[in-house]
């Protein structure tokens, strides 16, 4: 196709037509927006408000200079409506203010099923929160428990305990299995610095040390 300049002001002039006839057509809708709210009064006219709100894209300022009210006055008349999401705990539907408000409870239902994070009501939500803190309440108190009772048992059955075996395979491990002081590999014990911790010590709270060097550490503890 031979383009001439005649082709290309002729597009523009295309361009510029259908301008005028989308500010007509815009014109039209605003006209037929406005008359179908207007022409009822009371519960029907809010109804009618809503239907144009939660069921078409129109923007709220567009709605409000379309019937001669502010912004302000428009959301007055905007009542709550179904998200299309229900309340993963009762399966109650879920209430938007907003279309805003609705897109993120859709986009969050959305994503809370990939990482099962559940949408819920105001009261399902607390009553999770209620669970949520007596659960956290409730490991942290046998956590404690547990601790407790490693810290106060005799030595020899602290030694034999699974948390005891977790502990000193970690130091063997850290100390590539050679002896902290001398760094020879030879047998290996996995010496307390300190007892302050016990049942939940740091881990510069125990030493590897071969059996030669964990001797001399108690003589000395012992001679001072
Ligand atoms: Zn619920
Ligand atoms: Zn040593
Ligand atoms: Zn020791």
């Amino acid at each position: 196709m031979a383009v001439s300049i005649e082709t290309i002001n002729a597009l523009l002039q295309d361009v510029k037509d259908a301008a005028v006839l989308a500010k007509e057509i815009k014109a039209e809708a605003r006209i037929t927006i406005a008359t179908w709210v207007s022409e009822v009064r009371g519960e029907e006219r809010t109804q009618r408000f809503n239907d144009v709100y939660w069921q078409t894209e129109t923007p709220i300022t567009i709605i409000g200079e379309m019937c001669g009210l502010t912004v302000i006055e428009v959301k007055k008349f905007i009542q709550p409506h179904p998200s299309g999401v229900h309340c993963d705990g009762c399966g109650i539907s879920l209430l938007a203010s907003s279309r805003e408000g609705r897109r993120d409870l859709q986009s969050y239902h959305k994503r809370g099923r990939r990482f099962s994070f559940p949408s819920l009501c105001a009261d399902c939500k607390a009553i999770k929160n209620d669970n949520d803190r007596v659960a956290t309440l409730a490991r942290n108190e046998t956590e404690d428990a547990a601790t407790e009772k490693l810290k106060n048992m005799p030595y020899n059955d602290y030694l034999k305990t699974a948390h005891w075996k977790r502990v000193r395979t970690a130091a063997l491990h850290r100390s590539s299995f050679r002896c902290q002081l001398c760094n020879r590999k030879r047998q290996l014990h996995v010496h307390h610095r300190t007892y302050e911790r016990r049942g939940h010590e740091y881990y510069t709270d125990v030493i590897a040390l071969c059996d030669e060097c964990h001797a001399k550490y108690h003589d000395k503890e012992v001679s001072k």
